[in-house]
């Protein structure tokens, strides 16, 4: 990674320093609370973090989805929304701006990303289908198999291993893929999805080289290629940085080159889009189009606007916009680089090499003492909030341990990490300071942890509602 260093010293500045490049407009205080009034707080949400309020959160690192701070010109937008029902112009400027970065013929407005998710795959798909991408996300495996169709997780093996510093981590395995296309049939395999950056997988890029080599494969048997495209900004950013040929491109073109691989997309405006809501559907098949339009009717609304006010539209056409700008684009990732190097500089186990939109904590290596039984990950999530009222998230075996319904015996998950998502253009580096202060004291702390049992739980998300006690 000595390569990406140096290529996001030259391509800031010739200081050290990287700062935020904006200004602060419009601020929103942060209640600050002390760690006994957290431990009461803690206490009564039953220590499940989702059950916290946001008002007694100091950094909230829950997730990067919807949080941006939009821009003065986003706020702008809001103010020039047009709310025609049929052909407002807010459409028109939202389409345009999809149209000419994306480059797909077609472009359908939705509310957010599944609902992009669930007209595609009622379209494309049917029962006894597979749909091949590096990992699901967890709205697009649910959307897969909500179809009855099979959702298939090929990422390359160095996907799967914390401590790899390969720096494409999130590539489809194209061996994987031509030995699945085989066994299957070609005719059960109605597309093929690759989520730029792999969320599921610990926010790891796709190369361009594998998008092209997955192209390849597919286009053999008429298979269409379609992007999960939520950051496809930070993926063609970490291909500038990190890939050969790429280092002198504008990053809005390596976006481009991505996409005229693709057939279409999904997104989700509240990730690259700089927005808090909003998404699209995007294809290049007329037929399709059409009848993706006529479901979008039933669900969504008109086709001029689908599931988003004009004013949404309006903050979505700046917002991305405003994400290509390199200047966001480096403060983006040097921020999550710096929260990533130096918890591993305190002794804290990441998933490397650090991605664009969050840090993930091995937590079974940080806790090595709590059994995966006893959730290392929640332990570490409770602590966080308790040491410095930062809200992370556990993706370990709370979220997707199985419970077998008759023995009641419990099948912990492969991995027991911890997320510390980053808002857009939300936190400053003393924010992030502050975390790294409070992830010391945790990890100076960390012998005396213990783990939690679980005293109710849900039968399906069982993560969200689910109520611990501490051992
Ligand atoms: C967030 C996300 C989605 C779903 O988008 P929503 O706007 O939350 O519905 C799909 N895929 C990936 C990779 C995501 O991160």
């Amino acid at each position: 990674m000595e390569k990406e260093i140096h290529q996001l010293n030259k391509a800031g500045t010739t200081f050290r320093t990287i700062i935020e490049p904006f200004k602060i407009k419009s601020v929103e205080p942060i209640r600050m609370t002390f760690r006994a009034e957290r431990e009461k707080i803690l206490q009564n949400a039953f220590y499940n973090i989702f059950s916290v309020k946001a008002r007694d959160v100091i950094i909230d690192l829950l997730t990067d989805s919807g949080t941006s701070a939009m821009s003065a010109e986003q706020w702008s937008g809001i103010m020039r929304g047009d709310e025609s029902y049929a052909g407002s112009q807010s459409y028109e400027r939202f389409e345009k701006t999809v149209k000419d970065i994306f480059g797909f013929k077609h472009v359908i407005p939705t509310h957010q990303g599944r609902a992009a998710e669930r007209i595609l795959f009622s379209v494309m798909c049917k029962r006894g289908d597979v749909i091949p991408n590096n990992s699901h996300f967890d709205t697009t495996r649910a959307n897969v198999e909500f179809q009855g169709a099979v959702a298939e997780d090929l990422v390359i093996k160095e996907g799967l291993d914390p401590q790899n510093q390969y720096p494409f981590k999130g590539n489809v395995d194209a061996e994987k893929l031509k030995a699945l296309i085989k066994h299957v049939g070609k005719d059960k395999i109605p597309l093929c999805m690759i989520t730029i950056t792999n969320n599921s997988g610990g926010g790891q890029p796709v190369s361009m080289e594998n998008i092209r080599e997955v192209k390849k494969v597919l286009s053999k048997y008429n298979i269409p290629l379609y992007f999960d495209a939520c950051r496809f900004a930070e993926n063609a950013y970490l291909i500038k940085l990190r890939e050969d040929g790429y280092q002198d491109m504008p990053v809005k073109e390596i976006a481009k080159e991505m996409m005229a691989h693709a057939d279409g997309c999904t997104m989700s405006a509240k990730k690259d889009g700089l927005s808090n809501i909003g998404g699209f559907l995007c294809t290049n098949d007329d037929l399709l189009a059409q009848r993706e339009r006529d479901l979008l009717i039933l669900t969504e609304g008109f086709p001029t606007y689908g599931g988003m006010a004009g004013r949404d539209m309006e903050a979505v056409a700046v917002g991305l916009n405003e994400v290509l700008k390199e200047d966001y684009l480096i403060y983006r990732i040097a921020e999550t680089r710096y929260l990533g190097d130096h918890l591993y500089e305190t002794g804290f186990p990441i998933v490397q090499p650090p991605g664009a939109h969050a840090i993930y904590i091995d937590a079974k290596a940080t806790l090595p003492h709590i059994p995966p039984s006893q959730y290392p990950g929640q332990a570490l999530v409770a602590e966080l909030y308790l040491a410095g009222g930062i809200r992370g998230v556990e993706i370990g075996s709370v979220m997707f341990g199985k419970v077998d319904e008759k023995t009641g015996k419990e099948t912990s998950a492969a991995m027991e990490l911890v997320r510390l998502a980053i808002p857009r253009r939300v936190y400053t580096q003393s924010h992030i300071d502050y975390v790294l202060e409070a992830c010391k004291r945790v990890w100076e702390n960390r012998e005396k942890l213990k783990g939690f049992k679980i005293v109710k739980q849900a039968k399906s998300l069982r993560h969200f509602t689910a109520k611990f006690e501490p051992f």
